[in-house]
């Protein structure tokens, strides 16, 4: 698909401003949802009753459900931050899709479970007609049709809407791929499903937007957004953009016109705090791995055979950190303590940060740690400005234990104790 063949792109401002409440609540579709919605697709289900036990923006129940999949909770260390895992890797398709997003395991190991008979169909998600990465979920029940959705639709994708499409058809064996807010929902209505057997396959994910504020930011970080083909937040701090003629654009996360951007990351993806998909059987992402290749967290005994299946096409490579994650952290809580959206800082200094972050920052699975542990950071004091009521039940006990280190840093820098008071916390 070219350009001239794609609607064109919104560049008149986000469709919402932080401060409104509920993301979408102008569209009458999400009429009557949690303040917090990431628009999961669960509502738009005939289990749409059950939404407030099983959301994980009404009460996170991550500590319950790894429970009940690992039969005990997270230790300190690596698990704070990626979640419950047996194994990590590298790894990358031995023959890389060039329609994938990174080299395509996401959806080889879908279109295997369905070659293998393992499963009877495949919840994915693929682009709505006439557009590159408007979301489509997509119950795939062939191999073809799981590879035709490679690639990311990198906004909100109703995917759990398809639940009962799945009921309908009979099937007892599935396979989900989806993102943590939409795992945490599945584990948690499970046992309401009625499957033989669930294997969920897990892409980290932060910071999703709906498909309007999308089209948005493309206009805004891009000098020709209709010919972005592929777009990925790099580990060299640096947004990368593919265009129809192949060339890359890349620009440092630090040139990101945030006064601009400042409206477009809905309240709940600001308020969620599972980055790297911890309740799935594995995590297949990047941002762990060296640049080319794909970060693999293999977390249930179900996990361990997915990875299996797919092995026989992966080349395996190595993991390695290097850089130091907290060292960085000063200067973050600094910017945090500022109000949202401010004006960038001037292109000199822009230019020596990006230089830095690239020369010295944190690399590897460090880098991995340093983005997790921001992203808690700045997702905690969003819950605790725009819905401090809500902290008790939507920030789960990891969230403190791991960013303990810098405790006495927070307390410094936003005047009050990281850990909430018994008073704060209120009645759970
Ligand atoms: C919004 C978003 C943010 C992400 N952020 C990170 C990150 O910060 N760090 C990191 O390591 N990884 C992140 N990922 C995951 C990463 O970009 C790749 O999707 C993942 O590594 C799989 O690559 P692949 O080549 O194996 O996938 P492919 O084989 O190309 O398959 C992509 C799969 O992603 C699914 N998918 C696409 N869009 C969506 C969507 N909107 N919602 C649910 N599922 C979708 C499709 O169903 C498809 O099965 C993010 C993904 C998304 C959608």
């Amino acid at each position: 698909m070219t350009s001239a063949e794609l609607a064109p792109l919104d560049a008149d401002g986000p469709s919402k401003g932080l401060d409104q409440i509920s993301l979408l609540s102008s569209d009458e579709r999400l009429k009557g949802r949690p303040r917090l919605c990431s628009d999961c697709g669960f509502c738009d289900s005939s289990l749409k009753l059950l939404m407030s036990q099983t959301c994980t923006f009404v009460r996170n129940q991550t500590s319950e459900i790894e429970q009940r999949l690992h039969g005990r909770t997270r230790q300190d260390g690596d698990e704070g931050r990626f979640g419950i895992f047996r194994a990590m890797h590298a790894a990358r398709m031995a023959r890389p899709n060039p329609k994938a997003q990174w080299t395509g395991m996401v959806t080889a190991l879908g279109a295997r479970l369905l070659e293998l008979g393992r499963v009877e169909a495949v919840i994915t998600t693929g682009a709505a007609p006439g557009t590159r990465f408007k979301a489509q979920p997509l119950l795939a029940r062939t191999p073809a049709e799981v590879l035709a959705t490679a690639g990311n639709k990198p906004c909100l994708s109703p995917s759990l809407g398809l639940i009962d499409a799945v009921r309908e058809q009979g099937i007892k064996r599935l396979a989900v791929i989806g993102t943590g807010c939409q795992v945490h929902q599945l584990r948690v209505a499970e046992a309401e499903l009625g499957l033989e057997r669930l294997d969920v396959i897990g892409i980290p994910c932060s910071d999703n937007v709906t498909y309007p504020d999308l089209e948005y930011f493309l206009t805004q970080v891009s000098r020709s957004p209709h010919t972005v083909v592929h777009h990925e937040f790099m580990q060299d701090f640096r947004l990368w953009m593919r265009h129809e003629d192949g060339h890359v654009e890349r620009l440092n996360y630090i040139d990101f016109p945030m006064d601009k951007l400042h409206g477009i990351f809905p309240s709940s993806c600001l308020s969620c705090f599972d980055y790297p998909n911890t309740l799935s059987d594995l995590t297949i992402g990047y941002m762990g791995a060296s640049l080319g290749w794909q970060w693999v967290m293999v977390r249930t005994q179900a996990g361990e055979e997915l990875f299996d299946l797919l092995r026989p096409d992966l080349e395996m490579g190595e993991l390695s950190e290097g850089g130091d994650r907290t060292r960085g952290m000063p200067r973050f809580m600094e910017r945090l303590s500022h109000p949202p959206g401010q004006k960038r800082p001037p292109l000199p200094i822009r230019k020596l940060v990006a230089f830095l972050q690239r020369s010295r920052g944190p690399k590897g699975l460090e880098f991995a740690r340093a983005v997790v542990e921001m992203k808690l950071l700045r997702n905690l004091n969003y819950v605790r400005s725009k819905f401090p009521r809500f902290e008790s039940r939507v920030v789960p006990a990891h969230v403190y234990a791991t960013l303990a280190p810098y405790a006495e840093l927070y307390a410094q820098t936003f005047g009050r104790p990281l850990v909430p008071t018994p008073e704060e916390r209120g009645p759970l």
